[in-house]
């Protein structure tokens, strides 16, 4: 099979995947003449839910495109932020439980293994379910049975939902939903919820609200300020909408 080179620059955005000698301005990698230029880009190292425009000297390509020796290719990170051909739903690997708590509750429809169900497993889930896979494992984001897929960027949550929220752009709807199963809260009166409140908390707060799908209680006053922080930040930097009726 034939061999020939082209220059293939990353954006610096795309550095985090790649090794040094592919930071350089425009290396040369071998392709064979067969490859396509996905895939010669994801065996690189870069998975292809990160990348954006692809240009073979300076016009727009496909990721079936296939590379000939001698082509000058420009690799771009995703716009942001990315559209998606759906609502924006979510799918989490068992290493981000924070940041699934974190997307639930600014309301953001948030699934989460908390067990390692496998690879194969959680894609057909994001596919079945229409949600973006969020991972920082690159394996998982390379099955092709993936409905749409992410890279996390950072290993602090904080930093985490950022990226997230940026990249997204998903209505925020605060304290809509339940931070331990993702499911809807109801308004709920005291008396419904009785029995299941402490003393202190029954005589101090007035706002009930209960999850639909497993019971949970919440009560507005007693959130911990860290997380009314939390909230208080991304409806800042991100907006509120008011949540979705369905
Ligand atoms: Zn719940």
């Amino acid at each position: 099979m034939e061999t020939a080179e082209i220059a293939i620059a990353f954006a610096p955005d795309l550095h985090v995947f790649v090794g040094g000698a592919e930071r350089a301005d425009r290396p040369a990698v071998r392709v064979d003449g067969a490859s396509t230029l996905g895939h010669v880009v994801e065996s690189i190292g870069v998975p292809l839910t990160e990348v954006g425009e692809l240009l073979v000297d300076g016009g727009p390509v496909g990721t079936p495109y296939i590379p000939r020796g001698g082509e000058r290719v420009e690799v771009r990170g995703v716009v942001r932020p990315q559209a998606l051909p759906g609502p924006a739903r979510f799918l989490l690997d068992v290493h981000l439980g924070k940041l699934a708590r974190q997307l639930r509750l600014l309301g953001v429809d948030t699934a989460y293994e908390s067990t390692d169900i496998g690879d194969p497993a959680l894609a057909a889930r994001s596919a079945a379910e229409q949600r973006v896979m969020l991972s920082r494992d690159r394996g998982l984001l390379r099955r092709r049975e993936l409905w749409a897929g992410a890279y996390v960027y950072s290993h602090r949550p904080e930093e985490q939902l950022r990226d997230v929220l940026s990249r997204f752009a998903p209505p925020l709807a605060p304290w809509t939903r339940c931070t331990a199963c993702n499911g809807v809260l109801r308004t709920a009166d005291k008396a419904s919820v009785q029995g299941r409140l402490e003393a202190g908390t029954e005589r101090s707060y007035d706002v009930f609200a209960e999850c639909a799908a497993c019971g949970q209680v919440y009560w507005r006053g007693a959130h911990h300020s860290r997380l009314t922080a939390i909230v208080d930040d991304a409806v800042r930097e991100f907006g509120e909408r008011a949540p979705a009726r369905s």
